[in-house]
């Protein structure tokens, strides 16, 4: 039997997975703008092969395709009445490439903003319920070993989301979005986001998308500072550059047809995996931008893959390329 998610927190670091969304639309299979992950059902194989390169590149976790998969959110590209399907097919698809891994990868099921809150109108909160419980009745039934809810940009919609999970029974992850203003919209702090969730029992807690490891990490040690030791935390940077004035990405000109120029290396990846472990942080993925050379470094970081693939050598010392094998050929 395998271990689940709490149990492998308390051992040690857990490896999350990267981007998914901004990645199937780079390789053509989902549009920019609306990215709805339609993929799940008209691309399967692609969505099926990005998690196998997660799990290639040394995750523990591959989280189902989910981001966005709600009923007013797809009705804006007139895939209302799929919703359903979309879940199980995501779910479905996530557990397959898990349970074919050589080693347990456990899936969690994907929850998220759904930017149908408002907090000054109460029945929009039983409606924002009512979402969250009809994806979670559709990924259990499937089978998940956790959830996380991320990219909330409101306390009391992730408290929700938080509360849509206690009744199903499964450790939570919920995580806030730190935006250009890191405060959340309802007002509350990075330190007073967490601690609200923390008390509201929330297993693990923290930060995901928007920003850069650079501009995370020191809404993470503010969030670190805020609660007790024995919380679990969770952070997911993106792999995209932000700036100082605007640390979120997505608020940038290059945002979304020109990413490319904001993409970063993968050094940086690795030395945040590290970072964040030394800040009191065990669950440690990453978001939009990253892809599996992003998270292997990650993964290489943390000891979870070994730092050589295998054995090589050359005359310099130096990486191989033609280039070089041609100078050598002439010296
Ligand atoms: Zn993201």
């Amino acid at each position: 039997m395998s271990k689940g998610i709490l149990e492998r927190l308390d051992e040690g670091v857990v490896l999350g997975d990267g981007g998914y969304l901004l990645e199937l639309e780079r390789r053509g299979y989902v549009q920019a703008g609306p990215f709805v992950p339609e993929a799940s059902i008209t691309y399967p194989e692609a969505l099926a092969e990005l998690h196998r390169e997660f799990v290639g590149a040394g995750v523990d976790v591959l989280q189902t395709l989910t981001f966005y998969a709600s009923e007013d959110k797809l009705a804006t590209v007139g895939l209302e009445g799929r919703v359903d399907d979309m879940n199980r097919a995501a779910t479905r698809i996530a557990r397959s490439v898990a349970d074919e891994a050589e080693r347990d990868v456990l899936v969690a099921g994907n929850l998220s903003v759904t930017w149908a809150y408002d907090p000054d109108d109460s029945t929009s909160h039983g409606r924002v319920r009512e979402m969250f419980d009809r994806q979670l009745a559709v990924m259990t039934e499937e089978g998940i070993d956790f959830v996380i809810a991320e990219t909330f940009s409101w306390v009391g919609e992730a408290l929700i989301a938080a509360e849509a999970i206690r009744a199903v029974g499964l450790p939570a992850m919920v995580t806030m979005a730190p935006d250009n203003d890191p405060n959340s919209f309802d007002g509350y702090s990075p330190g007073e986001q967490v601690k609200r969730l923390a008390d509201a029992g929330v297993d693990i807690v923290g930060a995901n998308c928007l920003r850069s490891p650079e501009y995370m990490l020191p809404i993470m040690e503010e969030m670190r500072a805020a609660i007790p030791d024995s919380v679990h935390m969770a952070t997911q940077p993106v792999a995209f550059h932000g700036t100082h004035e605007k640390p979120n990405f997505v608020s940038l000109p290059e945002f979304p047809y020109e990413l490319e120029r904001l993409t970063l290396p993968r050094a940086p990846m690795g030395e945040f995996a590290l970072r964040a472990r030394d800040l009191g942080y065990d669950f440690i993925g990453s978001c939009c931008g990253s892809v599996a050379v992003h998270v292997r470094e990650m993964a290489r970081a943390l000891g979870k893959i070994s730092a050589d693939e295998r054995e090589w050598r050359t005359k310099t010392g130096r990486a191989q390329s033609g280039y070089e094998l041609h100078r050598m050929g002439n010296v």
